[in-house]
């Protein structure tokens, strides 16, 4: 029986076997993956994310092979720049004063020169990708159908629009001493002030999708955009929010 691939709808014999969902150099250059080799599967159940602990990473079959070959160019791409060794250098590490405690320096990184239309694809191919995946194995529905259509348009339109659902990413090292710090997340549904986001987590850093309207859950600095990209770390991200805020105004 012939299939339809639910990214480009062509019809085809067969999908991708062993497709991952967050792609492998991600897991490998993610600290404790290397250890203990698990990521984690959140679900948004009545409100409360429960954890389930997956082996090697989500992988299924839920794309054409035309789709997953279109996607690991976008992922060779982009490990040119999220691996862990790539990042570092290629980063600007900047540091600035806090202002509300004078001992410490909230750090933060400037990523610039990159192809901004080959990051949001890959990105946004990841969120989906989960989402087939569920669809594939009969789980509930990652992306609800109204959003799932403009993720679609985004990842298959060539114009760019960094402001439709805008993607911030958030930097914190696994040394951090923070609840899950240095495992894989796969990607989950999480509210973050009255917004729908999706995020994963890999790597050294949170990857997070603005589902809900482009007005203003980031600061227009944090958005990935064609210009470049800002990153904070989780802890301090409120405290450069007013930091810009106050220099803004
Ligand atoms: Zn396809």
């Amino acid at each position: 029986m012939m299939k339809i691939c639910p990214i480009c709808k062509r019809s085809v014999k067969n999908f991708k076997n062993n497709s991952h969902v967050i792609p492998k150099w991600m897991l490998e250059n993610s600290k404790v993956y290397d250890v203990i080799h698990r990521t984690v599967e959140l679900k948004l159940e009545k409100n409360n994310l429960k954890r389930k602990l997956v082996q090697d990473g989500i992988k299924g079959s839920f794309i054409c092979e035309q789709c997953e070959s279109k996607i690991s160019d976008l992922e060779n791409y982009s490990s040119k720049f999220f691996k862990r060794d790539n990042f570092y250098r290629k980063a600007n590490r900047k540091t600035i004063p806090d202002k509300n405690n004078s001992l410490k320096e909230i750090t933060y990184y400037e990523l610039y020169g990159f192809d901004f239309k080959k990051i949001q694809k890959f990105l946004l191919s990841i969120y989906l990708r989960q989402h087939f995946y569920n669809l594939s194995i009969g789980n509930n529905p990652l992306i609800i159908s109204k959003h799932l259509g403009v993720l679609l348009k985004l990842y298959n339109e060539t114009a760019i629009d960094y402001y439709t659902y805008p993607i911030a990413i958030y930097h914190m090292q696994p040394s951090d001493k923070l609840k899950g710090g240095g495992i894989v997340y796969q990607p989950y549904v999480c509210k973050m002030d009255g917004h729908y986001t999706l995020q994963f987590y890999a790597v050294d850093f949170y990857f997070i999708l603005d589902i809900s309207s482009h007005l203003g859950l980031f600061p227009e600095e944090f958005i990935l955009k064609p210009a470049g990209l800002l990153m904070v770390s989780v802890d301090s991200y409120e405290i450069i929010m007013r930091t810009l805020k106050n220099s803004v105004s």
